[in-house]
């Protein structure tokens, strides 16, 4: 048997990591048994879909190399199709119309709740027989049997078994005439012969009533696999709002998506103690034994240590080409891009990601350091680092051969013909000139600010306090 998987997200929010993690593990089961992986955006809820979240899906799957074999297909294409499938359920009376006003059936709820029933629609159309009203507005209703109970197989959670009368006369076509998600999703199933279903454990209850829908239409039964929830810190499902959560917040905060989607597998899947897998990795150790089933907590230190690890590992001249639009988006202008792989070189092990160490290494490029009033007055101010500055300027002014080993050894020399401490030096220089307590080695500092811009920074300072 052929394996079919799908990802179906609803473009009612832009991509985030739990869906991402969806298309994932969807695209690995095809990858691992040389199956098709298909791309179908389930955007019949008209209000809420829109066209800002079918970008973020399309681009950040090619972003995260999450490549679809078919697709991406659009519900709203295929609308035609639900309609000729609800139309012969009514002819069948697999399906029936609901007249019911909003008031009737609000009623009705209010009076299980009171009677401890639990809510669900009574069939009043169908036992009534109401075949036709005219010009009243009316929804499609699938006719759930009365008896027995749905079986099936969740892979990762186990046999789950639901009694029929636990469920609801599902709505499938929507007073508006555009059929209801549950209803296209099984549709779209069975058309494009999906073997196997992955998505999040909020849809499980969907299962047993897709099933009945699915039998009644004499359909096979895919696999099902409901993968756990993600939580955030404050123990709550992971929110799509407010974007916090999209892939491309993470990609704009310079995360590499190899560091990214290696953390997403591992939200809810697992190997031994294994945590650095490549896409390779991924595809070598996949299988469905090892999906976790209780909800996971998103952590955003594991995420910035596994981003660590990839930006530190990963050839220095692909961080180069990355890292140019952060540095374009702070409006930090490197006109000379020689020393950037020394630069990153030099900032990279103690940041979590490309914007950090953009952040982290703004001073180099930038003259304008800004010093706080307390710096002043203790360090700067001090009449003896005012004349150190002096020494400083002068000694450095003269290097003709700008080096790293040439700055060393002034400074050094400096030090010893003042008896002073390789800190009283550093200090004070390595404020006045990049505007921190603590950098990479100042030499080295001094040297990728270059001799022009360092001159110009300490004659600032000395133009300004002596
Ligand atoms: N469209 C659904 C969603 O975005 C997923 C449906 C499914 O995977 O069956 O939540």
């Amino acid at each position: 048997m052929k394996i079919i998987t799908r990802f179906a997200p609803s473009p009612t929010g832009l991509l985030h990591i739990g869906g991402a993690r969806t298309a994932l593990y969807s695209w690995l089961l095809s990858r691992c048994n040389k199956g098709k992986f298909i791309l179908r955006i389930e955007d019949t809820d008209i209000k809420r879909s829109n066209i800002k979240s079918i970008n973020s899906i399309l681009e950040g799957l090619k972003w995260l190399k999450i490549n679809w074999d078919k697709g991406p297909f659009f519900q709203s294409n295929n609308l035609y199709r639900y309609k000729k499938v609800i139309y012969k359920m009514l002819k069948q009376g697999s399906a029936y119309k609901c007249y019911c006003s909003k008031e009737r059936l609000k009623k009705l709820r209010n009076y299980q709740i009171i009677n401890n029933i639990k809510p669900r629609y009574d069939k009043f159309c169908l036992y009534k027989n109401i075949k036709n009203i005219k010009n009243k507005k009316y929804v499609v209703r699938f006719c759930n049997p009365e008896k027995g109970n749905v079986f099936f197989n969740d892979e990762i959670r186990g046999l789950i078994k639901v009694n029929n009368k636990e469920l609801d006369d599902l709505i499938i076509c929507r007073e508006n005439n555009i059929p209801t998600y549950n209803f296209c999703s099984i549709i779209d199933d069975l058309d494009m012969n999906i073997t196997h279903i992955i998505r999040g454990v909020e849809h499980i209850n969907n299962t047993p009533r897709q099933i009945n829908i699915l039998k009644q239409l004499g359909a096979k039964i895919p696999k099902y696999f409901h993968v756990s929830l993600i939580l955030g810190n404050d123990g709550k499902k992971l929110s799509k709002r407010y974007n916090i959560n999209s892939i491309n917040e993470y990609k704009k905060n310079g995360y590499l998506s190899e560091a990214l989607i290696n953390y997403i597998f591992k939200l809810g899947w697992s190997y031994k103690n294994k945590e650095i897998f490549t896409l390779k990795d991924m595809i070598k150790y996949f299988n469905i034994k090892n999906f976790i089933k209780s909800s996971s907590i998103f952590d955003i230190k594991k995420l910035n240590w596994i981003n660590r690890y990839y930006i530190n590992n990963i050839d220095i001249k692909k961080i180069k080409f990355k890292i140019l639009p952060y540095f374009k988006k702070k409006n930090i202008n490197i006109n000379n891009k020689k020393n950037l792989k020394k630069i990153i070189k030099l900032f990279i092990k103690h940041s979590n990601n490309l914007n950090e160490i953009v952040d982290s290494c703004n001073y180099i490029y930038n003259n304008n350091i800004i010093l706080n009033y307390k710096i002043i007055e203790k360090i700067i101010k001090k009449k003896n680092n005012l004349k150190l500055f002096i020494i400083i300027y002068n000694k450095i002014k003269k290097i003709n051969f700008w080096s790293y080993n040439n700055i060393k050894n002034i400074i050094k020399k400096i030090k010893n013909e003042f008896y002073l401490n390789m800190y009283d030096i550093c200090m004070p220089l390595r404020i006045v000139i990049t505007g921190k307590i603590n950098t990479p080695d100042i030499n080295n500092i001094i040297y990728l600010i270059k001799k022009k811009n360092f001159l110009y920074r300490l004659n600032n300072i000395i133009n300004l306090f002596y």
